[in-house]
Parts: structure tokens; sequence; C-alpha cells
């Protein structure tokens, strides 16, 4: 081992910075977080650095270096540019016992700065010695996402808990069990959920009844986005990381249940492309049979839960089981196809608002308000509609909408097949009948579609207004493409 790993409580001990520059204002920022008594030598200072002295939160030995500066001082950060300086310093702090970092310089370094991922009072460090600092602050992104920000506050209350709970839970293998369902449980649920007195009240339970500590299963129910991974959020991966089950829609990539935990079981339910189709009862039925047998669910889905994903359905089912459950959005089929096809779904120009609309059965296409929909100055995003899209248009122009409104729809949305065909209302059944435009696909009419020929970036154009936007891929070489 090259280095001997400590944390140093460094509360109202003395530091010495050397250097007035944003760095040193960088380093000094991290020893006030960790209450020290921080003194900056330099000539100059930046703002930030001066604020804090004009504030008193740190001192400031003015002019040149002076060795002097390291008497009585626990440790030396050398921040200045010069690397001789920062030599000079290490040198004489090193001959005075004092451990000495100088930023960005193992070589001359007694002590180095690991990558930091903060939950106080949990903190975990990562060092490579300086050999791959690249390394590290990729492995610091990695452990930051996977460690939710409640984590702290849990440690905390924990903390102050420390000793009812050792008295209540006297047993190692007790003491094991209950911090596991902490961890797990009620509580930490609880403080996710900004519900800090909540999660105090569920403690308290645990200490006068064990039988609190029996598993109480949950639901979460997570967006998954439209395909790309990169578009989970991290609050998705953390539920993914941590389920028992997974409850996922049958479209749901595999390079998204790839990321789940290897041990959680997985089961497809809903549509699949026209075959197999869960009903919804069965699918509450699994959702209840799981939680209740004390596991964490996570019931994904595609796009936003919220949004035509019957999540709300499955929430009033869950409340009315008394099942607990946490909802985590994700980015929806129309945000995400208008994003990755270079649309703006808004515009100052002509679009104040946007419609998310579902044209996906009979009924829907009877009961909408066709000449409210036709109007103007806005953008329609139509879920579900490619098998209906001839009956759309025609709806659409006869309640007056141009049949020169320009559209975008964009099949496989986001996934490396995406297509994006433009064109306008008056050719879109034909144009989609044309390149085979198949489910799942979005419309995005209005204006704004226009800006796909131009804007867009993603996957495949097949472009077929080139006339009007002199930018975009011809058309024989987007389709011959
Ligand atoms: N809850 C989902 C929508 C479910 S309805 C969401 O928020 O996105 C299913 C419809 O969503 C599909 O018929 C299609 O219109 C749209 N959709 C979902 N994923 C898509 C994708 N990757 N590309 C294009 N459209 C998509």
């Amino acid at each position: 081992m090259q280095l001997y790993p400590l944390f140093a409580d460094l509360s109202d001990r003395p530091v010495l910075v050397v250097g007035g520059g944003d760095v040193a204002a960088r380093k000094t920022a991290m020893l006030l977080r960790a209450g020290a008594k921080v003194t900056v030598g330099a000539p100059l200072l930046v703002p930030e650095l001066r604020e804090w002295v004009r504030q008193g939160r740190i001192a400031h030995q003015a002019g040149g270096y002076q060795p002097g500066w390291l008497d009585g001082v626990w440790l030396v950060i050398a921040a200045t540019r010069s690397r001789a300086l920062n030599a000079r310093i290490a040198a004489e702090g090193h001959a005075r016992q004092r451990l000495v970092n100088v930023v960005d310089d193992p070589a001359l370094s007694s002590f180095q700065v690991p990558a930091l991922i903060d939950r106080s009072p949990l903190l975990v460090a990562i060092s490579s010695g300086g050999t791959a600092p690249v390394l590290a602050r990729r492995l610091r992104e990695r452990i930051e996402s996977l460690l939710d920000p409640a984590l702290g506050s849990l440690l905390q209350l924990a903390q102050r808990y420390r000793t009812r709970i050792r008295a209540r839970y006297a047993d190692l293998a007790a003491r094991r069990r209950f911090y596991d369902w902490l961890h797990d449980g009620p509580v930490h649920a609880a403080l996710r959920a900004s519900r800090p007195i909540h999660a105090q009240r569920h403690l308290q339970a645990a200490l006068t009844d064990d039988r609190q500590l029996h598993a109480q299963g949950s639901v979460v129910l997570v967006g998954a986005g439209p395909g790309d991974p990169g578009l989970l959020t991290l609050r998705a991966l953390r539920a993914l990381n941590e389920a028992d089950v997974i409850l996922h829609d049958a479209l749901i990539s595999d390079a998204i249940l790839d990321l789940a935990r290897r041990d959680a079981e997985r089961i497809a339910v809903g549509k699949r492309g026209g075959g197999l189709h869960t009903p919804q009862p069965s699918i509450h039925a699994l959702l209840l049979e799981h939680a209740r047998s004390g596991r964490r669910v996570v019931r994904l889905k595609g796009g936003d839960p919220f949004v035509f994903g019957r999540g709300g359905e499955e929430l009033d089912f869950l409340r009315a089981h008394g099942i607990a459950y946490e909802v985590v959005p994700g980015i929806t089929a129309a945000l995400a196809c208008a994003a990755y096809s270079g649309v703006p779904l808004t515009h100052r120009d002509h679009a104040q608002s946007v419609r998310l609309v579902t044209a996906h059965c009979q009924r829907s296409l009877t009961t909408l308000d066709w000449a409210d929909l036709a109007r103007e100055r806005q953008t329609l995003a139509i879920y579900m509609g490619v098998s209906q899209l001839d009956e759309l248009a025609h709806q659409l122009m006869a309640h007056g909408r141009a049949a020169e409104t320009p559209f975008a729809l964009i099949e496989n949305g986001t996934l490396p097949q995406q297509r994006t065909l433009t064109g306008t209302l008056g050719r879109l059944a034909a144009l989609s009948a044309q390149h085979a435009i198949s489910a799942p696909a979005l419309l995005i009419l209005g204006e704004v579609a226009a800006h796909a020929d131009a804007s867009h970036w993603y996957g495949q154009l097949l472009a077929t207004s080139t006339l009007q936007h002199p930018t975009a891929v011809p058309h024989d070489l987007a389709d011959a493409a």
C-alpha cells in the first residue's frame, strides 16, 4: 500500500493554505466545511476569499510566503502557481513534520485529498494514489449516483437514536435486522419523500414494537423513459438497483433491464406488440402479491408512468390496499422524441402551447374535440396514433388545420433504429404508409415540426419537405440511407 488512508478531524485546528486563486478558494471551502481554522497566505486574494476574510471566517497572511506561516499548523496546502515555490513550501513543511499537499502534484505531497462522495456523516473517499485522477473522478460519479441524497439524513437520524437502538436491540443479530429494515423500509422511504416527521415516527414505533420490522413491501412506480438508458433518472436507477421484483412493460429494452440488480426477479407484463397482453387487474394482483410478501417491487413503465401509462389506476389500487408507494417520473415520449429530432415543442412565434393527445382507439377518435385540436399556434404530440393517421389527418383538416401544416413522425424515438419522417399534414398518411412507419411512433404536428429538417441530429431522417428547408438532407439521399 503506497498511502495510508485516514480521515482527519480538523475542527478548530489551524490549517494553512498558500495561494490566493480559485484553486486555493476551492480547497479553503472544503476545509471550512470540515470546521478547520484556515489561514490563507497570499499577496492577492480572489473575491470569494476576500469575502471570507471580511466575514471573519478565515485569516489572511498578506504578502509573499514566509516559513513562519508554517508555525502551529496541522496541515498545509500549497496552491500557488509556481512549482518552485510549492516545492519550497513542501520542503520546509516536511522539515517541520507538517503534512503537506501540493495541489495536483503527488510527487511533492505527503498527503493527498481523495475524490469524495459526501453523505455526511457517511464519506466515501477514492484515491488512485495520484496515478489515475480521471478514473477516480469517474468512480466518484458512479458512486455518487448510487447513493441517494437522503442517506445522509438517515444516518444522522440513526446517530441520534443510537443508544436507544442499542438498548432495544441488544443482540447483535437483532440489531443487524433492525439496520437492514432502517435502510430498506419505511424510515428511509419517508426521508426520500421529504417527510422527516413520518420517518421519526416509524423509527420510534420500531423501538417499541419489533413486529414493525417484519418487512413491509412497497412499490415504486418508475418511468423508464422512451428507450435510451441514458434517459433514466438517477432515482430510477437507484430503484432498479434496490428492487427485489421488477414488473416491467413488455417493451422495456434489455439495455434498461440490464441496469437492474442482477438477482431481481423480472416479470414482463402489459402489451407486447399486439401479442401477449396482461390485463390490468392481473397486473394489480401481481403488485399486491409481491408487495404483501415483503418485497420491494418496481413497476417499470415506458416513458412517464402518469402520461398514458395507467399509473394513476395503479396508485389508486395500491392506496386502497394500504401498500406504500413512491413515483419516479420518466421522460415521456413527446419530450424525448422532440429532443431527439430537433423539434422545440413550443416557440415564441408560432406555438404557445403543446398538447399531449392519445388517438389509440376508435372511441378517442370520436370523442376528441377536433375543432379545438385543429386550432393554430399550438403543437400536438399524438401518442398511439400510427394506425389511425388517415382518420386523424382527415379530421384535423376537416376542422380547419391547413394541409401544409408540418409534421414530424418519430418511430422508435431515442433508440438506435430511430427514424424521423417529416412532411405536411395533407400527405401524412400516404408518406407514413410509403415508409412503413410502425409502432411505437409519436406524431408531432404544428409549425415547430418543420425544425426537424434542419435541426435533426439523431438516427435517420426521412425528409419530404426539402423545398422549404434548403439545409435539410435531400430527399433521395435520406431515402437511400
Ligand atoms: N407512458 C408512455 C406512453 C405510453 S403510450 C410515455 O410517457 O411515453 C405508448 C405510445 O407512446 C406509443 O404508441 C407511442 O406513441 C409513444 N411512444 C412510446 N415510446 C416511444 C418511442 N420510443 N418512440 C416513439 N413513440 C413512443
